[in-house]
């Protein structure tokens, strides 16, 4: 008989939303006292699940979100909710029409665009809200700041845009401090005076640490430091924000053996047993988000103990040495990303192992892996 109560789960991401509050308020308090805090929830909230976040976000005192694009806009409409949506990402001309029936805010970033929805405003003879964005060095979406004037001129003579925001996107704010600054001067010096009663947004999450309390900007555009992670690829540069993890990733023991000295374990041979072994296969693998290069180099935490992954991780199943536990036993828990009482695995050092981006993990946690929501508040 196990003494453990045990999960219900192959696989399970662990959501704890009353630590998402305490960063949203957390954060909110960093900010500059007038500066809108938009919270950005693209990607099902960064694959935490957009509802509940969104929900408790709402409950936190949020009261505008961005998304990428208007289905994911859709998504928060349907909620019955009706705070404003920044869509990120440029519209598909087929999906304009859904601007009117979802009241998001739409980004552009060109002529065209402006000229487009102007057109459709116009024919459905109702109006558009829109943010100009402006290139001011990341070179992706944005009008080029130096032809940025006269298209501003140009938007404001559309009677049915109503130009309600303009913003840019930093390249390098967790990296090139000066870069960041200078993108921050294009645009304050695209800025008419007097200035009209524009939303003006810069920071990301990795801009809010340098963020200037003095200049235009009256929004923020935070994503992955809302869910607990620094931003900085640099440990040194950490901001003054205290923060703590949203997310953990679990998986659970399928199935123990013991396996002779010289063994090779997994696709393509690729370790060795060095000596007679017991190894644990975990119930998990690159189908539900664990990265293939933590093959051979990542780690999970078993019963309070880092267990190294060794050999290849497949479609369905992880491999692990456990032979320096006491006792394993079928059924029992693996920590991927989170901590125990000794032990913490974070979602920035798997990343790290994986050569991606704390980003992309996230994302990359796929559908079959069961979110499970702790810390929910009573309604
Ligand atoms: C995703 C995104 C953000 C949020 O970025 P974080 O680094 O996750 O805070 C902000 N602005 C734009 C335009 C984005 O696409």
């Amino acid at each position: 008989m196990h003494s453990k109560s045990l999960p219900q789960h192959r696989c399970w991401a662990e959501i704890d939303l009353a630590a998402l509050e305490r960063n949203v308020r957390s954060i909110q308090a960093h900010l500059p006292s007038g500066m809108e805090y938009i919270a950005v929830v693209k990607a099902d909230a960064y694959g935490h699940g957009m509802p509940q976040i969104v929900r408790r976000m709402l409950q936190s005192g949020i009261q505008y979100l961005a998304v990428a694009n208007v289905h994911e806009a859709a998504d928060i409409r349907h909620m019955g909710l009706n705070c404003p949506i920044l869509i990120l990402s440029p519209l598909l001309p087929e999906e304009d029409p859904l601007l009117f029936d979802y009241q998001a805010i739409a980004t552009i970033s060109s002529r065209q665009e402006a000229n487009r929805l102007q057109a459709l405003a116009d024919k459905r003879q109702q109006s558009i809200e829109v943010h100009l964005k402006v290139d001011t060095g990341m070179g992706r979406l944005g009008v080029w700041h130096e032809e940025a004037p006269p298209l501003i001129a140009e938007i404001k003579q559309m009677p049915r845009l109503r130009l309600s925001g303009l913003y840019t996107h930093f390249a390098c704010a967790d990296t090139d401090l000066a870069f960041t600054q200078r993108q921050r001067q294009r645009l304050q010096n695209l800025l008419p005076s007097p200035l009209p009663q524009w939303t003006l947004h810069a920071d990301n999450s990795s801009g809010i640490a340098s963020t200037d309390q003095v200049g235009p900007w009256n929004a923020a555009r935070i994503g992955l430091l809302q869910f607990g992670i620094n931003p900085q690829s640099s440990q040194d540069r950490s901001p003054a924000i205290p923060i703590e993890a949203v997310f953990s990733f679990h998986a659970r023991i399928g199935l123990i053996k013991k396996l002779p000295a010289n063994t090779a374990i997994s696709y393509g041979s690729t370790y060795t047993l060095k000596k007679n072994s017991t190894i644990a296969v975990l119930t998990a693998g690159y189908a539900d988000g664990i990265p293939y290069l933590l093959g051979n180099h990542g780690h999970v935490i078993i019963a309070n103990q880092i267990c190294p992954i060794i050999g290849r991780i497949t479609m369905d199943q992880t491999i692990v040495d456990v032979s320096h536990l006491p006792q394993p036993e079928v059924g029992d828990p693996a920590i991927l990303i989170g901590n125990s009482y000794d032990c913490e695995i974070t979602l920035t050092s798997v990343s790290q192992q994986a050569n991606t981006i704390p980003w992309e993990t996230l994302c990359s946690i796929t559908k079959r892996v069961t979110r499970v929501y702790r810390n929910a508040r009573e309604l």
